[in-house]
């Protein structure tokens, strides 16, 4: 099929990637819709997208090539221990990963959507409807406009508009816990001595209650150290987390500061708390954890993609190359369409069932990594082994699974 009006609401990684791919597919007009004005802000900094991933999304034509990233190897998960400094590294693990810059990435996503594109910064989208019938949709705008066509993709995010009428009853559950996020420039880290930290290797520091991810990303000045620790229980210090709402950088109250720096003093081996404390309070900040499957993927002439489709909660490692996977399977839809009924099968047959099984996967290790948290100090790397493939439930791994050729080229009218 060729032609058609597409409108995109988001222009992150999901929106970028979905304008790129329409355009790519043939339509005869483009249009994204984002809210923020500018250059969109960083939150939080640091992203992982599985090897074997970013080899397919290359291949495909979804992930740019030449964007900044950083290799990772190994991940080793390290507990408190009276022996040393820097804990106890109980498990090895392998880790085929290369790590992102979120502001890096986003930039070379936007630079590569071609130029026929219409990327508009500073439209708030307020609603999507059908329109002509359910032959069109429209959308209306912060400024009282509206606008039609023929496809309007919600690639909007987690707290999603277009989400809301494409599945009304579903919003993102509270997991229960939060996170916190930093970054810091790597040269820092001459201050406590890098001799525990190869530069290929993700460490996970473990303690009853949570668990800390700390690695090397890229930078737009060499490289940064990134870290995300979730504990609970969440601190009381005044967080709404009934809904989704997040903190960002700068917004760490003092109160919240005292209560990571008691976390860092009990539970964490020293080394690994003196890495976090060379955070800037500017560059710490705190999300609350959220997970949600969206049931319905498309409405009409309405498609969700990437984070408004479904919320998966970050331990699974795959939001930006789910994203990315979207935008290839909505692709590869379109090229077998004759029709939009046969774009939007297309895309539901091969993206539908792929988010919940993220979102089911996420949760399990939520569960296991922070909710419930296991003996870390007595574990050995068998125990560690059998604990994990327990949370993988028979999922191959992390980082997402690879889309299956048959499912994402499928022919949608048989
Ligand atoms: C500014 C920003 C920074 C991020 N930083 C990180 C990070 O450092 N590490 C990480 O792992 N993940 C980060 N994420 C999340 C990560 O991008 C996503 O989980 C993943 O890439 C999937 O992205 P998405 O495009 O589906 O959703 P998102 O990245 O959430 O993008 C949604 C986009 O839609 C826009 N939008 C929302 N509502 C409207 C509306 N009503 N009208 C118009 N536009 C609207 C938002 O401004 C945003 O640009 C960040 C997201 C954003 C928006």
């Amino acid at each position: 099929m060729r032609g058609g009006t597409v409108t995109v609401v988001g222009g992150s990684i999901a929106g970028c990637a979905f304008a790129s791919a329409a355009a790519r597919a043939g339509a005869d007009a483009v249009t994204v819709l984002e809210r923020s004005e500018g250059r969109l802000a960083d939150r939080g900094l640091g992203l992982c997208v599985h090897d074997d991933r970013a080899a397919e999304l290359t291949a495909a034509g979804t992930l740019p090539p030449g964007i900044a990233a950083h290799r990772l190897a190994r991940r080793r998960w390290v507990v408190r221990d009276p022996a040393g400094p820097a804990g106890r590294v109980f498990w090895d693990q392998p880790f085929p990963f290369h790590s992102y810059h979120w502001g890096l990435l986003w930039q070379g996503m936007r630079e590569a959507t071609p130029a026929s594109v219409d990327y508009r910064h500073g439209v708030t989208v307020t609603g999507v409807a059908a329109a002509d019938g359910g032959d069109r949709a429209e959308v209306h705008l912060a400024d009282g406009g509206v606008e039609a066509g023929d496809l309007v993709v919600g690639a909007d995010g987690y707290r999603s508009v277009v989400r809301r009428a494409v599945s009304p009853d579903s919003r993102p559950d509270y997991a229960g816990y939060i996170c916190w996020r930093g970054n810091f420039d790597a040269r820092r880290l001459a201050a406590v001595g890098e001799e525990h930290w190869p530069s290929e290797a993700v460490t996970t520091v473990c303690f009853e209650g949570g668990s800390c991810v700390v690695y090397r990303i890229p930078g737009p000045d060499g490289l940064r150290v990134n870290w995300v620790l979730y504990a609970v229980p969440p601190p009381a210090a005044g967080l709404r987390l009934d809904d989704p709402t997040s903190f960002p950088p700068g917004r760490v109250t003092a109160e919240l500061a005292v209560g990571l720096t008691a976390l860092l003093d009990h539970a964490f081996p020293p080394y690994w708390a003196r890495v976090l404390a060379l955070t800037d309070p500017e560059d710490t900040f705190v999300q609350p954890i959220y997970d949600l499957e969206t049931a319905p993927i498309t409405a009409g002439r309405l498609l969700l993609a990437g984070d408004a489709a479904t919320v998966v909660r970050p331990h699974n490692t795959s939001g930006a190359a789910k994203a990315l996977q979207d935008a290839t399977a909505f692709e590869a839809a379109w090229r077998s369409a004759a029709t939009w009924d046969e774009v939007l099968h297309g895309y539901r047959s091969a993206r539908g069932a792929a988010g919940r099984e993220l979102v089911a996967l996420a949760r399990r290790l939520g569960r296991a990594q922070v909710e419930r948290t296991p003996p870390w100090s007595t574990m050995r790397p068998g125990d560690a082994h059998a604990w994990w493939q327990d949370q993988l439930g028979g999922a191959p791994g992390i980082g997402g699974q690879a889309m299956c050729p048959a499912t994402a080229a499928q022919d949608p009218r048989h």
